[in-house]
């Protein structure tokens, strides 16, 4: 703006001197011309005047000057004197505008222009008493001979005048310009010196109001957003074409094992394995894309979905989720159905083996029993398998009635010892059972399976002469019930795992003795179903504790 400013002043200050300087001097000109056309007039007159009294006598002896001609001319038209010279090498002057004037009215004048001495030649002519003309003569210079003649003064005041107008410019430009400069844009303020800046001020000041406003609502709704997905327990985050991250919450950088993120940073930063980069990349080509990545000891299921906006894709959603429980459900559900067709293909595979040597009279008829006896403790097998899976599965869907009966432990344990007595006997352990007499409300039939499978254990896993002791105490509020044995022990590394399901401690030493692997599961859920709690210790060839303990007002169960 300085410089348009400096430009324009320079520019109109330049023309208006040459304008005024070539102005001038076409008045002076014009004046001066007049001048001349008129002393020449004069001259003529009085020159005729003088011809008319003294004859050619005042021509010669008179000095004429050097700046006029003078030509005296015949009625005919031929030259009679001339100052210039010899008058019988000029041809016939009747032609002449101001000659033929002069003989016609009496005096007459023209004026002719020389391109090559840019001169101008002034003629007045004048008509004697005897009939001839005299002619006068008067070179004018013209106004472009003029206007060379005074360049150099021109030129002088041209240039004194646009050094001047630089300098008053540079001062003006600047002086107008810096109150503009000076204008605080945030806040604009009515200048005393510029009225004429008041509407753009007003103008600006407004859309600064307007703009804050919309800042602090944008800020406002910025704020309101991030307060909404810091509190998602999902990751989200959300990236443009370029795949950098617009806006990413603390759960993304968590699940994805993420230290921190800047705005403006690539999402590979987040997390750069390759599944996650074709992930966004199928994504990126306008497909929604999910992948499973396993991150900070767990494993994230990944959705990256395209934000399209006519016909391209501008930018990406990704939702990433902690799938590590449902993953391992679904592992475990696998290796559930898989080792319940194991467990109970076994028993069946030795029952059709026997069957079909029984149907094809290849058993000897003093080994049916024994083959008899096989096919029982075979069925045995699968009848306790069938049961502990289906009480399993009922505890799992939580299919089993709520019953909310009273429930006696002391007796309960009674009755479970006595049904486990020979067993026991079978396998020389003494049983005994202390306490107190503890009611409980809860579901009779799982805490006997509990207090069965657990009874069961000590009884199986003991050795001959062994020991398994329950002992039924009452705390305020709850119920422990401990069974403790005196058998063999479970080795420390087996103890986080014996409540799984189908899991047997040591294969070879299970398999010496009958299980299904189910038995501790079902005191696991049935004591889950009771809001209680179960713990084991263990020594191994020393014996083993299981403490279980029950709130005694079992809580309700949503139905
Ligand atoms: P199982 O049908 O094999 O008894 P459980 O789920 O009841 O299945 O027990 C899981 C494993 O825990 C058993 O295979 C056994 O090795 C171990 N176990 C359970 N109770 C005891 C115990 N009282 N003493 C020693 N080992 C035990």
């Amino acid at each position: 703006m300085t410089k348009k400013i400096f430009l324009s002043i320079v520019s109109i200050c330049t023309i208006s001197v040459l304008a005024a300087i070539i102005l001038v001097t076409a008045i002076i000109y014009g004046r001066s011309a007049e001048i001349a056309e008129a002393e020449v007039r004069t001259d003529a007159r009085l020159i005729a005047s003088a011809v008319e009294q003294n004859g050619m006598g005042y021509l010669d002896k008179t000095d004429i000057g050097k700046n006029i001609r003078v030509t005296w001319i015949a009625p005919d038209g031929s030259v009679i004197y001339d100052t210039n010279g010899d008058p019988d090498s000029l041809g016939n002057h009747s032609d002449r505008e101001e000659v033929s004037q002069a003989l016609e009215i009496g005096e007459g004048s023209s004026s002719r222009y020389s391109h090559t001495i840019m001169k101008k030649t002034v003629n007045h002519a004048v008509r004697l008493r005897d009939g001839s003309v005299i002619r006068v003569s008067g070179v004018h210079s013209s106004l472009t001979a003029e206007l060379v003649k005074g360049v150099n003064p021109m030129l002088a005041i041209l240039a004194a005048v646009v050094l001047f107008s630089v300098l008053a410019a540079s001062m003006v430009s600047r002086n107008i310009v810096k109150p503009i400069n000076d204008i605080d844009l945030a806040h604009p303020k009515i200048e005393k010196n510029y009225k004429e800046l008041a509407p753009l001020l007003e103008k600006l000041r407004t859309q600064n109001n307007k703009v804050s406003r919309q800042m602090d609502e944008l800020q406002s709704s910025r704020e309101q957003f991030s307060l909404m997905t810091e509190s998602m327990t999902e990751g989200l985050i959300i990236a443009d074409p370029k795949l950098m991250v617009l806006t990413c919450n603390s759960s993304a950088l968590k699940l994805l094992g993420a230290g921190s993120f800047t705005e403006g940073q690539s999402i590979y930063a987040l997390n750069n394995s390759d599944v996650f980069r074709r992930c966004l990349l199928n994504a990126l080509g306008g497909r929604r894309s999910e992948c499973i990545l396993r991150t900070g000891g767990g494993q994230r299921e990944v959705i990256a979905s395209p934000a399209n906006s006519i016909d391209m894709v501008c930018g990406l959603v990704v939702f990433i989720m902690d799938v590590t429980e449902k993953q391992e459900l679904e592992a475990m559900r696998r290796e559930f159905t898989s080792n319940v067709s194991h467990e109970l293909k076994t028993p069946l595979t030795t029952i059709y083996g026997i069957a079909d040597m029984l149907a094809n009279g290849m058993v000897q008829s003093g080994d049916v029993a024994e083959f008899g006896g096989n096919i029982r403790s075979e069925a045995e097998r699968l009848i306790n398998l069938i049961n502990d899976i289906v009480s399993l599965s009922k505890l799992d869907e939580d299919a089993v009635p709520h019953e909310n009966e009273s429930v006696e432990l002391y007796s309960l344990a009674e009755e479970i010892l006595g049904r486990l007595k020979l067993s026991a006997e079978e396998k020389g352990v003494v049983t005994s059972l202390s306490g107190e007499r503890v009611s409980l409300v809860g579901s009779r039939t799982i805490l006997s399976e509990v207090l069965y499978n657990l009874c069961d254990n000590g009884i199986k896993y003991n050795v001959k002469g062994g020991h398994l002791s329950v002992k039924i105490s009452h705390v305020p509020q709850r119920v422990i019930i401990m069974v403790s044995d005196t058998g063999m022990g479970i080795p420390k590394q087996y103890l986080n795992r014996i409540f799984e399901r189908f899991y047997r401690v040591d294969k070879s030493r299970s398999s010496r003795i009958k299980g299904t692997g189910l038995g501790l599961s079902i005191v696991k859920h049935g004591v889950i179903y009771h809001n209680g709690t179960v713990k084991v210790e263990s020594e191994e060839g020393k014996g083993t504790v299981f403490t279980v303990e029950l709130p005694i007002e079992k809580k309700q169960h949503n139905e």
